[in-house]
């Protein structure tokens, strides 16, 4: 039995190949292939959606692993290396990735199939990063992509429905330090377009929806020539908040847990790839919705109302990031500014009625769902929304042309 990183999406495939390099990835999809067996590639198997399940063959990337090469501004990775440890192949020669995403854990090939994107209203996905790729496409072919070619276009966010990637070439940024702030502020004022979601460099929300709380949480340039040395564990404003609500022992427990929670004392500085991941990620079921940058602070007043009866259920705090327009075309923020709303429940809760209720609300409001989170879309959603899909068709019709990247949950997205 296979299961995502916590438990909540499993299968059972027949196999698991977990090859070492690219001839070893021609022998797998070869092997199935000649078995009439469909093929699900997977990388760390951090995602909560349906897209890494399979009950053929799994072709397990993780062990294609390492730095390929690094020049002035770019990177190329074996598919399989985690972004913790292209992160740190980059820290040592003063570079970054533009991109600071809460999951180091996820590997390059499976975060860019899902559009993994970090938060900054300017800084685009790790998929809008990449300028070019390795991959075996369906009929065990290996193939190179390189930016300015249209295939890019589908490769960037690829839900691992074209190929089985090798390598990714992915830009990157002077490595720097930043301050990083907490500030409670309301939610009305933090949600508008033009406020601080859009003002800092990195800057994402923690909000409570039934009172409105909320809590910023932003970095910029350093100012302070002397400052305090970063502190990632928790801080005595914990206790601050809980002690304040005065509910029960349990309702304390579960209250502090929906609420936004300070993460820093005072202002620390240091690499926002070291601050600005969550340290102590919850374990639990994810729904994620690309909402039009300006549809963001209505479509939270409506999650609101929609969910004040269920207070107990939304388990965690609600997260707006921010992001740009990004040009793949199966990308959730494709052609247009987006603000990111993210939902999560714990382990054992039954997420499927407040998930449900979430989706309606956010796709009402224009809401794309993040390819790695639940949902409930099918083909005819997606061709609703992605007005380019016919052309990712058409890549796919080219490179996987008897659908060995295939299985019913990705026909229920993409169609035969
Ligand atoms: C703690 C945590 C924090 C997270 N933070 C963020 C965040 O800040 N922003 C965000 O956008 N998302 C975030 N995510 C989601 C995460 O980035 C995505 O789920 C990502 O796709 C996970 O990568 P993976 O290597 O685990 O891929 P998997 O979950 O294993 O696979 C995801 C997809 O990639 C495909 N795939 C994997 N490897 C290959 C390959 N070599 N070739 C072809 N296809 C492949 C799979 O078939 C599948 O379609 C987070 C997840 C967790 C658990």
């Amino acid at each position: 039995m296979w299961v995502n990183w916590w438990g909540g999406q499993q299968c059972r495939p027949r196999r698991t190949d977990r090859p070492l390099d690219e001839a070893g990835v021609v022998a797998a999809l070869r092997r199935a292939g000649e078995r009439g067996q469909t093929v699900r590639p997977l990388g760390s198997g951090w995602s909560d959606s349906t897209l890494t399940l399979t009950n053929d063959v799994h072709v397990d990337c993780s062990a294609l692993t390492g730095i390929v090469a690094v020049t002035s501004d770019t990177v190329r990775a074996r598919a399989g290396a985690t972004l913790a440890s292209v992160q740190a192949a980059l820290a040592e020669r003063g570079r970054a990735l533009a991109t600071v995403t809460h999951g180091p854990g996820a590997t390059v090939a499976g975060a860019v199939a899902t559009g993994t994107h970090g938060s900054g209203a300017t800084i685009g996905s790790l998929s809008d990063q990449v300028v070019g790729m390795r991959f075996v496409d369906g009929t065990g072919r290996l193939r190179k992509v390189a930016a300015g070619e249209p295939e890019l276009e589908a490769l960037r966010t690829h839900l691992g429905a074209l190929g089985v990637v090798t390598e990714v070439e992915l830009r990157t940024v002077p490595a720097g330090q930043v301050e990083a702030h907490e500030e409670a502020v309301g939610a009305e004022e933090v949600l508008e377009v033009g406020g601080p979601l859009d003002e800092h460099r990195f800057a994402a929300v923690e909000l409570h929806l039934p009172s409105g709380e909320a809590l910023l949480r932003w970095a910029g340039p350093v100012v302070d020539p002397d400052p305090e040395p970063a502190s990632t564990g928790p801080v005595e404003a914990l206790g601050r908040v809980v002690t304040r609500l005065g509910h029960t022992a349990s309702a304390q427990w579960s209250a502090q847990r929906s609420r936004p929670v300070p993460r820093w004392e005072g202002v620390v500085t240091g690499s926002p790839h070291d601050l600005l991941p969550d340290p102590h990620p919850g374990r639990g079921g994810v729904t994620e919705w690309a909402l039009p940058r300006e549809a963001l602070a209505g479509a939270i007043r409506e999650l609101g109302a929609a969910t004040a009866a269920r207070d107990r259920e939304v388990r965690r705090p609600v997260e707006v990031r921010t992001g740009p327009a990004e040009t793949g075309w199966l990308h959730p923020a494709h052609g247009r500014a987006t603000a990111w709303v993210t939902v999560r429940t714990q382990r054992g809760d039954d997420h499927g009625p407040l998930f449900r209720l979430v989706g309606s609300v956010l796709e009402g409001m224009g809401g794309r769902p993040h390819w790695a989170g639940r949902h409930d879309w099918t083909a005819a959603d997606v061709a609703l929304a992605y007005p380019e899909l016919p052309q990712f068709v058409a890549v796919r019709d080219r490179l996987d042309p008897d659908r060995l990247f295939g299985g019913d949950h990705l026909e229920a997205l993409l169609g035969p």
